[in-house]
């Protein structure tokens, strides 16, 4: 376990050891909470696994659910729980379930465990993904950096590669690539770059696809179930923020309009892809207003206060981080306490440098 890994670990291990997180819930809580998942899979043995906080074991989806409704939850869609946000608090707490992407394991895994739960979900679809034109570019770059002791980025004007011999290398090689992709060059030059990468390093992104992503029957599958909304997500999954106004508008159009020819059907609700600061802006939120969805979420750590009813485009949520599956991190979750406390952190950290553990907890998703 890493030291930051640890300082999140002895976090929690604080506010449920004094029981601070539970003093603070009656402040801190709110109303509900719309939980983010990506990946429901077995654990993979490997050392080097950069998107490992993308993925919970259907042990943990299982065990999640059941704490989550130990907690006084009920899990509700999305479409019940943006009606309830708005109409204000008399009712009891609720939790939403969101899966982000598209990825075949939430058919072939998380839909048969939460059908048998009766858990209603929603699956927020990036239609380029199901299309097979868009780039998995995070996942690219992982199998690049796994099989390679060098990746060489002649784009970043690096002329004698990066090297990623060992785990250590790896980790940092992945961090340094996804920071100039995602950070200091366009989204349009990072998928060019993406493209080229694995054009020289031989691996087939359609494949890659095929192996990860439903296809549209499959799609179709978890559509015509009513415990399942299938949600918007751009169709190639640029960060909204990082295009112009009029490409990201393009963008998230697109993806409407492929849901709306495959399913026939019209999503209401959508989620930012990788919805962090970097990716979401007020202008992006005034986008989706102006197209009419019903509610737009973010991954900005969080629970949902009746405040967010005043701007369902900009909806915060609580990521089900795959580096920590431990039902009482769900318990801790539900108080709301972690994120005021990483808020409270962040603000301070602006002003003399602090840096906390939190921050571990809530990583950049896709
Ligand atoms: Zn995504």
């Amino acid at each position: 376990m890493g030291i930051r890994q640890k300082a999140v670990t002895r976090a929690f291990g604080l506010l449920k050891g004094t029981g601070l997180g539970r003093m603070m819930a009656p402040l801190t809580q709110g109303c509900g909470a719309v939980f983010m998942m990506h990946h429901v899979r077995p654990a993979k043995p490997d050392s080097f696994q950069p998107n490992r906080h993308l993925e919970i074991t259907p042990e943990f989806l299982r065990l999640a659910v059941e704490r989550i409704r130990a907690n006084g939850y009920e899990i509700i869609s999305l479409d019940e729980a943006v009606d309830l946000l708005k109409s204000g608090y008399g009712h009891h707490r609720y939790a939403v379930l969101t899966f982000d992407d598209g990825y075949r394991d939430n058919l072939e895994i998380a839909y048969p465990i939460l059908k048998e739960m009766e858990a209603p979900f929603t699956v927020f679809v990036a239609t380029g993904l199901i299309d097979r034109t868009s780039e998995l570019w995070w996942l690219v770059l992982e199998q690049i950096i796994a099989e390679n002791d060098e990746v060489v980025l002649t784009q970043a004007g690096a002329t004698n590669g990066i090297p990623c011999a060992t785990v250590a290398e790896k980790n940092a090689c992945f961090d340094k690539m996804v920071d100039y992709l995602t950070l200091e060059i366009g989204e349009l030059d990072q998928r060019r770059i993406v493209r080229a990468l694995a054009e020289k390093y031989k691996i087939d992104l359609k494949a890659l696809a095929d192996k990860l992503a439903m296809n549209w029957d499959e799609v179709r599958q978890l559509a015509l179930d009513p415990l399942v909304t299938i949600g918007a997500h751009t169709h190639e999954h640029y960060a909204m923020a990082r295009l112009e106004a009029s490409a990201a508008r393009a963008d998230v159009q697109k993806g409407l309009k492929r849901l709306e020819e495959e399913l026939g059907r019209r999503p209401k609700h959508f989620a930012y892809p990788y919805g962090k600061s970097h990716a979401v802006s007020m202008r992006d939120a005034d986008i989706l207003r102006d197209i009419g969805f019903a509610s737009s979420v973010t991954t900005l750590p969080g629970v949902l206060q009746s405040a967010n009813a005043r701007d369902p485009m900009m909806l915060p949520r609580v990521s089900l981080n795959g580096k920590f599956q431990d039902p009482a991190v769900v318990d801790q979750y539900l108080t709301g306490a972690p994120f005021a406390l990483y808020r409270a952190a962040r603000w301070a950290a602006s002003g003399f440098g602090v840096k906390s553990g939190f921050s571990r907890l809530f990583p950049s998703t896709r």
